[in-house]
């Protein structure tokens, strides 16, 4: 009863340990100051929550003013004289959070202003994710971070038998709430071990496994064995072998037999041999077979190899074909071949070799050819020719014929001149003339066949007047003739090709445009790249307007662009109501690319028309400062809109805010244009909430956008919006768009949260390459999490297109059941004025709770303050209460009034009876 209380209550020193956020739980008991007579203006119904870090305990030495306030804590349930009686102590439940700490511990301090209160417990605890073994890896007890929104990344270490994949070494984030999220990489069973459960086991006897890439063991194959556990392959019965290129997974194989059926052919010295395949190929399909050769003395008989003047065909080993041909043998000569079938293990076995045998003499034969001729002497009418014998004379040669004629003798007179010796002269040669030469050698067995021709010219007579080499008129004229062909030829081609590539070479530009257009899709408009233009200048007017400046009214500075200050302002062209427009400036000393960089964008632009694309109106090219006007979008860029305005819209307002950004990219994508760089941020937002696509330009991923980082592949990308297709191969498309759209949805439906939260760029690359995806936003309903879903399928040709996009959101739009989150699921009940599905307001437990829920809270100690401490007496409070509480904010006043409208509606229809107001 008396004023002016101040009493405190302290805890012990409370090391934190790990913990960076700390949880502090209080259950008490509070009396209603309305039950206790005569203590108006000395009974409180709250009390405050106090800490304060030290690295060490302080004894008594602290201060009251040295003690951080946590909170005001308020009952949701105060109890009455009568509750005494009846012995209904009704125990109150309030969380409160301190972090982040960096001291060693902390006390906890209460202090009481004059309430009648009993402290019944103080629970202070923090949150950790507990020790798992996930992918094959261990992770340890982490604790959370210091943040509400910061994620912990922990290494994982593969278990024991395990080893990590290849570059994708285990991580887990540790949540803010104690749960793991966002699994990345993973550890596999070494060679030898496979899984079971979370750990590896040896694979059994008779079994192996040869690499950490496989599942799982196999049995050993065909005559194979192994008696150990943990084997990465198994071992060759005697008698089998692997070839070195063998995988452990192949039987093990043995040399084939013999072949069978050997059958020859003799031609003079040509012997062919046939057979047929072995009767046993050893296991294997890569027979095949060598020869070996020998010629043998006729008596004793004795064997030497045949030696390189032997010829075979196709080759002497590494047949693959069941027959070969042996040339160039000597005649009248003893032989033996044998042909032996070899597969890959061959050469491992030291068992005997098997092989098929035949014996052979050969017949007459004539001899072989005059292959290395020397011209001794050439002179005006005679030439001396020298030769070898030839390698196989097959016999005694007893005659050589040279065989000659004049080369550019049309009807061929061959003459001859024999000789008995390796050279020969001929004469009777004209001068001055070339000559072919053939020699052959001549036996018993018949002659030889001609070797190769040798050409020689004849000397010139010393008289003979040298002839000029004055030029042909008919060979310039057929020079001359075949040049302008191909040039014609050139030139026809080139026109067709040139058209049907661009349409644009720089001969036909003027006015072929349209002609262009309705050559390629009759009837449907398609975006023209003005990089096409060789002259800038010309691409600009052909697509945007040239305003007069004096149209233009610059008001004030909105942004910076990239080649200049953004301004608003008006435009009034004559004959028109004025208009607000945003005005891009390009910067005073501008290089010639920048200017035309600049206007690129308006060329771009200039060719859409579209109400969610936004629209140029004209630009200024023909004095300084070069201007872009565009209309202008009160709300600015989407991202920062809906951070401004978190939790303020319904499902169909931020749907709605989708389908108008989905009917522009379609129209987009039905132009051809592909935008590459789709995301909240390049997306304006006017005041009747119509959002439009903008952001156009060559370069301006490259340049223009802070999220775009250099990846491997080169260029710079916006890597947490762009498809993996297009971060990896650069395939950027329509599809690749959608994919990008897909996370436009999740940053509406989250009020603008950045994409993956705090992840790296690489670790987002990892994650999406290994199946995640960004989970359903707080309170967004599934229908919509799962058209995201499909955005983001990995196969571009499986995410829908603009148009079905669009279809989609429209049925939504029609019906609000389908955009209902299902009970249960939402882990932040969402304003009810802004949400179809209205939370259960009689669920909350306290004021606080309730505030929270609406995003409120900052008006707690007001509603505390002003004696509101249960949701009864918040029920019954009227707009004029809520001003008094010093809501100055007129959205803010509406939207805890709209939630307090609903809450009493809920009240009655639970309970029955109606909150007087
Ligand atoms: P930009 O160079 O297109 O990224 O523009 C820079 C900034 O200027 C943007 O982030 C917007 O805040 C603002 N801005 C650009 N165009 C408009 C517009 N049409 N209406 C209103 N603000 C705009």
């Amino acid at each position: 009863m008396e004023p002016n209380q101040n009493n405190w209550l302290r805890t012990n020193w409370i090391e934190k340990g790990t913990a960076q956020r700390i949880f502090v739980e209080l259950k008490f008991t509070l009396r209603d100051c309305n039950s206790l007579p005569g203590v108006v203006g000395t009974c409180k119904e709250t009390f405050n929550l106090y800490y304060q870090e030290t690295d060490s305990e302080m004894g008594r030495s602290l201060r009251e003013n040295q003690y951080v306030k946590i909170d005001t804590i308020a009952a949701d349930e105060s109890f009455t004289q009568g509750d005494l009686g009846e012995r209904k102590m009704k125990l109150n439940t309030e969380v409160r959070i301190i972090g982040p700490l960096s001291r060693r511990g902390f006390y906890l301090a209460f202090q009481d202003v004059g309430a009648c209160i009993a402290l019944v417990s103080v629970k202070v605890y923090y949150k950790k994710c507990w020790s798992i073994i996930e992918n094959l890896a261990t992770f340890p007890d982490t604790v959370t971070g210091s943040e509400f929104s910061s994620l912990v990344e922990v290494e994982g270490a593969c278990v024991s038998d395990a080893e990590e994949e290849a570059e994708n070494s285990p991580k887990m984030h540790c949540s803010a709430e104690g749960e793991w999220l966002v699994p990345i990489g993973k550890c596999i069973c070494r060679a030898g071990f496979h899984q079971k459960g979370d750990a590896c086991e040896p694979c059994g006897r008779g079994f192996y496994k040869s690499s950490s890439q496989d599942l799982q063991c196999s049995r050993c194959p065909a005559h194979s064995f192994n008696d150990r556990e943990g084997s990465w392959r198994c071992d060759c019965e005697d008698g089998y072998y692997r070839a070195l290129s063998d995988p452990p997974s192949v039987a093990c194989t043995r040399p084939p037999s013999a072949p069978q059926n050997l059958v020859y052919n003799i031609n003079q010295t040509t012997v062919s041999l046939e057979w047929s395949l072995p009767a046993d190929t050893g296991g294997r399909n890569d027979v095949t077979y060598r020869v070996i050769c020998r010629r043998c003395s006729w008596e004793p008989e004795e064997c030497v190899p045949c030696g390189p003047n032997v010829g075979y065909s196709p080759a002497q080993s590494g047949l693959v074909d069941t027959y070969v041909s042996i040339v160039d043998l000597l005649a009248h000569a003893n032989y033996t071949f044998e042909v032996e079938a070899v597969n890959g293990v061959s050469d491992l076995s030291r068992t005997q070799r098997l092989f098929a045998a035949v014996s052979i003499a050969t017949g007459q034969a004539a001899p072989s050819q005059v292959s290395e001729v020397i011209k001794e002497k050439v002179q005006q009418r005679s030439i001396q020719l020298s030769w070898q014998e030839p390698q196989q004379p097959n016999g005694v040669i007893t005659e050589y014929e040279i065989k000659y004629y004049e080369k550019d003798q049309k009807d061929r007179v061959y003459s001859t001149v024999r000789s008995k010796s390796t050279s020969a002269t001929v004469n009777n040669l004209k001068p001055s003339t070339a000559y072919v030469f053939q020699i052959r050698a001549f036996t018993e067995a018949g002659y030889g066949t001609y070797g190769p021709r040798l050409e020689i010219t004849t000397k010139e007579e010393a008289t003979a007047a040298i002839v000029s080499s004055e030029q042909n008129p008919v060979i310039i004229i057929a020079v001359v003739a075949v040049a302008g062909t191909i040039i014609l030829v050139f030139m026809v081609f080139g026109f067709i090709i040139g058209r049907r590539h661009c349409g644009y070479s720089k001969a036909d530009q003027e006015g072929d445009e349209e002609l262009y257009f309705q050559f390629k899709f009759p009837g449907t408009k398609t975006y023209i790249d003005p990089e096409t233009y060789e002259d800038p200048n010309r691409a600009v007017h052909q697509f945007a307007k040239e305003l007069d400046a004096s149209c233009i009214k610059i008001e004030r500075v909105i942004g910076a662009g990239e080649f200049g200050e953004v301004c608003s302002g008006r435009l009034k062209l004559p004959g028109k109501r004025d208009a607000s427009v945003a005005i891009k400036t390009l910067k005073v000393g501008y290089t010639e690319k920048q200017r035309r960089d600049f206007l690129c964008e308006a060329s771009i632009m200039g060719q859409f028309d579209h109400p969610n694309v936004v629209h140029l109106e004209g630009v200024v090219t023909r004095g300084k400062p070069v201007m872009i006007v565009i209309e202008y979008m009160e709300n600015g860029s989407l991202d920062g809109f809906l951070r401004k305005h978190d939790g303020q819209f319904t499902v169909i307002q931020l749907v709605g805010m989708l389908r108008g950004i989905a009917a522009g990219m379609r129209y987009l994508s039905d132009m051809g244009y592909v935008h590459r760089d789709l995301a909240a941020r390049n997306i304006l937002v006017n005041s009747n909430l119509v959002c439009k696509v903008s952001d156009f330009g060559l370069s301006r991923v490259i340049d223009d956008d802070p999220e775009a980082v250099y990846t491997t592949t080169g260029g710079k990308i916006p890597v947490r919006w762009t498809a993996p297709e297009a971060i990896q191969y650069r395939k950027f498309t329509s599809a690749s768009d959608v994919w990008s759209y897909g996370i436009v949805m999740w940053e509406v439906m989250s009020y603008g949260e950045r994409p993956y939260w705090d992840m790296s760029n690489q670790d987002v690359i990892k994650a999406i390459e290994e199946g995640y995806r960004l989970p359903a936003p707080m309170d967004c309903p599934p229908g919509l999490h799962q058209l995201m879903l499909d955005c983001w399928q990995k196969d571009r040709a499986e995410r829908p297109k603009f148009d079905q996009i669009v279809g989609i959101l429209d049925k939504m739009i029609r019906n609000p059941n389908t955009l209902k989150t299902p009970a249960g699921t939402c882990t932040r009940p969402i304003s009810p004025l802004l949400d179809q599905s209205t939370p259960d307001f009689t669920a909350f437990r306290s004021v606080g709770e309730w505030l929270e829920a609406i995003k409120m809270e900052r008006y707690r100690d007001n509603f505390t303050a002003a004696g509101y401490s249960s949701l009864e007496s918040v029920a019954r409070m009227s707009i004029e209460d809520v001003m008094s509480l010093g809501i100055t904010l007129v959205g803010h006043q509406k939207k805890i009034m709209s939630s307090i409208q609903t809450m009493r509606a809920q009240m009655l229809h639970l309970h029955g009876t109606g909150v007087q107001v």
